[in-house]
């Protein structure tokens, strides 16, 4: 159907919880293509360098879904750290078997617990987590203002290498683009503390999907969630809906029904300006006039 329908089509609005991959090849295909919307945020499902090529205008409705990702980032944490699932599957087995619920439990309070970046989402985590009695790490390409370090009483690493050394979690919210993509490989995992955590809910591609299974299975990772995955939807046979101490969902953190209302409204407004041929509002654009602009300019890179 979508194939069918690109060759003609002038506006494609996809979401990225199912998305609609607008690949280099794709793009080709579709010479009337102006405007590529994401109804919610993360535009890595275009290939934003043919976009850039093509003169293709892509838009995301920036914020529309920061909390949403924030609130289940801190949910999975909580749940990996404090062993949730397994001890409600042993409530829906009829068990009653306290020390197995226990054997994998912790308090998240004295923790080391870092995000990779710290733009809306990221801070939003670190906001969340502060009452947690936590201790909090981030890195990011630029350093967030000093009265929100101080806020946040967060420590800053110059980069991704220094921040899990020292992380008994890890929470990854930066955008996929070409810096980040395979960036939790099985050198960066290796250098992570023995038993750490990794929380994912950026994008699948940030993680090499095998090194995620093999550190599992060794012991290096003592949990992994998240709900992004490549492809997506994933296949019935993705190792990552049948690898040890896993809580992965579907994509779904950032599609509460609160959140699509907001992404809804967000998409509405960009079109209404596409139509009437009036600017579209910058932090919602990643490319425009064959460049990189708005927000795109700040969190992407092109190559
Ligand atoms: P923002 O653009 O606000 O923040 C992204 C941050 O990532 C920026 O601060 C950026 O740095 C930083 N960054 C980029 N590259 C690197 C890098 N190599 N190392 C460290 N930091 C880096 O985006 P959001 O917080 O709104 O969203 C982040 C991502 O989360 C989205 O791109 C999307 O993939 C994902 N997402 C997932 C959803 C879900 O349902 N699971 C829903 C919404 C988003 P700087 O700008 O300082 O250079």
């Amino acid at each position: 159907m979508f194939e069918r329908e690109l060759p003609d089509a002038e506006v494609v609005i996809s979401q990225p919880f199912w998305p609609a991959y607008l690949t280099a090849e794709r793009i080709a295909k579709a010479p009337k293509l102006r405007l590529a919307i994401t109804a919610g945020i993360g535009s890595d499902h275009v290939d934003l360098a043919a976009a850039i090529d093509h003169g293709i205008t892509v838009a995301e409705v920036t914020y529309s879904n920061s909390v949403s990702v924030s609130e289940h980032v801190v949910m999975m944490i909580l749940s990996l750290v404090r062993n949730y699932l397994p001890a409600h599957q042993w409530v829906l087995d009829g068990g009653w078997n306290i020390a197995d619920c226990v054997a994998r439990s912790y308090d998240l309070e004295a923790m080391n617990v870092g995000t990779v970046a710290a733009g809306r989402i990221g801070t939003a985590v670190l906001r969340r987590l502060k009452p947690f009695d936590v201790r909090l790490h981030y890195t990011d390409r630029h350093r967030l203002p000093a009265e929100v370090e101080a806020e946040l009483d967060a420590t800053f690493h110059p980069d991704v290498q220094s921040l899990v050394r020292e992380c008994d979690v890890v929470t990854i919210n930066a955008p996929l683009h070409p810096e980040t993509e395979n960036m939790f490989d099985d050198t960066l995992i290796g250098q992570m503390k023995r038993g750490a955590y990794l929380v994912n809910t950026a994008r699948g591609k940030i993680c090499d999907r095998d090194a995620v299974v093999r550190a599992l299975e060794s012991g290096q990772l003592a949990g992994y969630a998240g709900d992004v995955w490549f492809p997506q939807p994933a296949p019935r046979d993705h190792p990552w809906r049948t690898m040890p101490h896993h809580g992965m969902t579907p994509h779904t953190s950032g599609t509460s029904l609160s959140a699509q209302a907001r992404y809804a409204a967000g998409t509405r407004e960009i079109l209404e300006c596409y139509l009437a041929g009036r600017p579209i509002r910058d932090e919602y654009l990643i490319v425009e006039g064959g460049q990189l602009a708005g927000t795109g300019k700040h969190s992407y890179s092109s190559k």
